[in-house]
């Protein structure tokens, strides 16, 4: 990110950041007694419970120390009722182990009972002032469209991406930066201006002139989730190598889509008749007729093949290419395990010389 976004950013999270009885207090118990009551549960509902579970016990020392029965009263509301009993066990931890305190170490935090690297993170970064990445979804939305990232936000490498993003601004040590309120700054543009429902108020962004979403008119599409039920489409140019007895059939491999199954030989790509051409003599036929035929689809759960097909006349089939293809003729095409998926290409033999 360019130093002058950092600077804005971290200007105008100072200025517009919202009031919470969490917030600046400088108290790593506070970050992370909250981190962990909104993993689940929106910030409003959060906000009394947190007071009140605050009032009764206000520090580790009084968690780790508190009754099940009243922990479990303290939580009521807020639901998933294991994070405060991860929350009581980590505080007995604390207690053992770093003498009541949260240790100021990210790799040491994430270690802790009940705390990921997000928390870790937050954690780190808001109480400690420590250059560790937070990322949570909000962040995620942000810096996806910040950077221009198209791809699919779920998936791991995404993340990836963004962690080495925020890294290199960790590494760079400026000294006026505070990475407590640049890491805030993020998170709560992405509450309350680059918002997950509905258009990001952008015009209010202090990040949008080198925006890469925005100056594209890209906020619609990044970040992208690809739908999980989209199917992957490929395309395939199926090759039905004949002569007057024979057809070369190929054996799929034992792992995968229509395993062990038998199948007219073919690439994953639609070729045109002199591609087509010139692959069928890099397999060492020589054409004498080609005949196109008809295209087929076949509908897998996740995956469509698009197929054309050709039906590529030799004189004689001289070989067979590896122990994976056979020569079968027309009777015992029928009788082989083919796929349904060549079922047309099947059938248009079952019916032709
Ligand atoms: S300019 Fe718009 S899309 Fe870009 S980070 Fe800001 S609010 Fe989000």
């Amino acid at each position: 990110m360019k130093n002058t976004d950092i600077k804005k950013l971290i200007q105008w999270y100072d200025q517009n950041k919202r009031s919470m009885p969490w917030r600046d207090t400088g108290n790593p118990y506070d970050v992370w007694l909250s981190e962990i009551m909104l993993q689940q549960t929106r910030i409003e509902a959060v906000r009394p419970k947190y007071l009140a579970f605050k009032k009764e016990l206000p520090d580790i020392a009084s968690l780790a120390n508190c009754d099940d029965d009243r922990l479990m009263r303290l939580w009521e509301g807020l639901g998933y009722y294991s994070r405060a009993r991860n929350l009581k066990k980590c505080a007995m931890y604390l207690m053992e182990h770093y003498d009541g305190k949260l240790p100021d170490n990210f790799e040491l935090l994430k270690k802790l009972p009940g705390i990921g690297p997000y928390t870790a993170g937050a954690i780190a970064s808001i109480a400690y002032n420590l250059p560790t990445p937070a990322i949570d979804g909000n962040v995620l939305r942000v810096l996806t469209r910040y950077y221009g990232i198209t791809e699919d936000i779920r998936l791991p490498k995404v993340k990836e991406i963004i962690e080495d993003k925020l890294n290199d601004f960790y590494r760079s040590k400026n000294p006026d930066s505070s990475y407590s309120s640049f890491n805030q700054g993020i998170m709560e543009l992405g509450e309350t201006v680059c918002v997950p429902n509905g258009a990001p108020q952008c015009k209010k962004c202090p990040l949008n002139k080198n925006c890469f979403a925005y100056q594209n008119k890209m906020t619609e599409s990044i970040p992208y989730r690809s739908s999980l039920k989209e199917r992957k489409i490929l395309e395939r140019t199926l090759f039905v190598i004949r002569d007057n007895q024979s057809f070369l059939i190929h054996k799929r491999p034992h792992k995968g889509l229509l395993a062990g199954l038998y199948e007219f030989p073919g690439v994953d790509a639609h070729l045109t008749k002199s591609e087509m051409i010139r692959h069928v003599e890099l397999l060492g036929f020589t054409p004498i007729k080609i005949t196109t035929l008809p295209d087929a689809k076949h509908i897998f759960t996740h995956l469509e093949w698009n197929m054309r097909a050709y039906e590529i006349k030799v004189a004689e089939i001289q070989h067979i290419l590896d122990e994976n293809y056979y020569l079968v003729n027309k009777k015992e095409l029928q009788s082989l395990a083919i796929p349904s998926a060549f079922r047309k290409y099947t059938d248009w033999y079952s019916l032709r010389d």
